[in-house]
């Protein structure tokens, strides 16, 4: 498949980036490093007649533990020391995305913005064609749920729940400023529309709090193929604890909803326990209970739920020293 053609725009500054798409509107679109925008303009999915390169602009690429650019490669934050020693479990996150050489070429922002999934979207134009689209590309009805007004492709990226589980906002720079969100509200639930992002924005950067350091945390995915995939389940857990005791937690699930879902409302109850293998099962039932989980990426709903509550234990017991913290789930 070749890409189809674009004008290729490259701003040396944020200002510059924020002024051309406020100027081209809805006819352009970020690359960063191109490892999910290319692939979908491959596929001919949603793709725009201008394209604006950040790799030009030098203020998104610098990060340290408590701010990434968001034009930090993926594997420049992997294997720096000052994380790996911090906020270790960031770059095991990045260590499970994609492959070694997609890491070295895509970037933190652009694993944040990482388009929503659905296997009747992520098709060739002609495969499409063949079904008359749906609502995310050329067609006007969901594949998935009958007489659905909102589509339901999933969030699919690995570094969002963690993030967020970890307190982290993101600096957002626009036409009229700058502003600072926190990440458990950037995202929203419309797979087309998929986060607060106005007209003309752009993410400039991501803040973790200092805090985070003292918390333990986890990150486990479920993907198809070991080698390189997108997560068919991630599960994120940040935790505050005193041996065994468990003082607060915060837990988010990737790929199973629209957005980044948090489960905080889900575990208060077992907040001033002990945590045990049984504790650590009944938070993780707790947390796969009531989720509706829709058929449109691989694996089944049902075995997906199932999962969430065997990688939600596991995480707790990661973080409470009882499995390396961190470890993920397929390695
Ligand atoms: C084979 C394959 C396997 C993959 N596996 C995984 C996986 O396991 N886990 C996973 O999370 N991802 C995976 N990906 C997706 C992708 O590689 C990563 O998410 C990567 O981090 C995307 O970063 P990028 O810089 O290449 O983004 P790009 O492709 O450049 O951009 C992605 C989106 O973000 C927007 N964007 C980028 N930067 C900004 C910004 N600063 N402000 C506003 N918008 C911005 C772009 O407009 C675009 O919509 C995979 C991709 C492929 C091709």
């Amino acid at each position: 498949m070749i890409l189809p053609p674009f004008t290729l725009h490259e701003p040396k500054t944020v200002d510059e980036a924020v002024a051309l798409k406020t100027k081209f509107g809805k006819d352009a679109d970020f690359v960063a490093g191109g490892t999910d925008l290319l692939c979908n303009y491959k596929y001919e999915i949603n793709a725009k007649p201008h394209v604006i390169s950040l790799g030009t602009v030098t203020e998104l690429k610098s990060f340290d533990t408590t701010r990434i650019g968001a034009g930090a490669l993926l594997d420049d934050v992997m294997t720096d020391s000052g994380m790996r020693r911090d906020l270790p479990v960031i770059p095991a996150a990045i260590g499970v995305i994609s492959s070694h050489l997609l890491r070295q070429t895509g970037t933190v922002g652009g694993n944040l913005m990482v388009d929503t999934r659905c296997f009747w979207f992520n098709q060739s134009k002609f495969w499409r064609d063949s079904i008359s689209g749906c609502l995310k590309s050329e067609g006007d009805a969901c594949r998935v749920v009958w007489g659905a007004k909102e589509c339901v492709a999933v969030y699919s990226g690995d570094l969002a729940p963690v993030l967020i589980t970890l307190g982290a906002s993101v600096t957002i720079a626009g036409p009229k400023g700058r502003r600072v969100v926190p990440l458990g509200e950037f995202y929203e639930h419309d797979g087309i529309k998929r986060h607060v992002l106005g007209e003309g924005e752009l993410l400039v950067e991501i803040r973790i709090p200092t805090e985070a350091r003292t918390w333990k945390a986890s990150y486990r995915k479920l993907r198809t193929r070991e080698s390189f995939d997108f997560p068919v389940l991630g599960v994120a857990v940040a935790a505050k604890v005193d041996g065994d005791l468990l003082l607060d937690a915060h837990v988010n699930l990737g790929a199973v909803h629209t957005t980044p879902l948090s489960r905080d409302g889900a575990i208060s109850q077992f907040i001033g326990k002990r945590i045990d293998e049984a504790t650590a099962s009944e938070i993780g039932e707790a947390v796969a209970d009531g989720l509706v989980i829709h058929n449109n990426t691989a694996m089944t709903p049902a075995y997906r739920r199932k999962m969430v509550a065997v990688f939600t234990k596991r995480c707790f017991l990661d973080v409470t020293g009882k499995r390396a913290v961190a470890e993920t789930a397929s390695r």
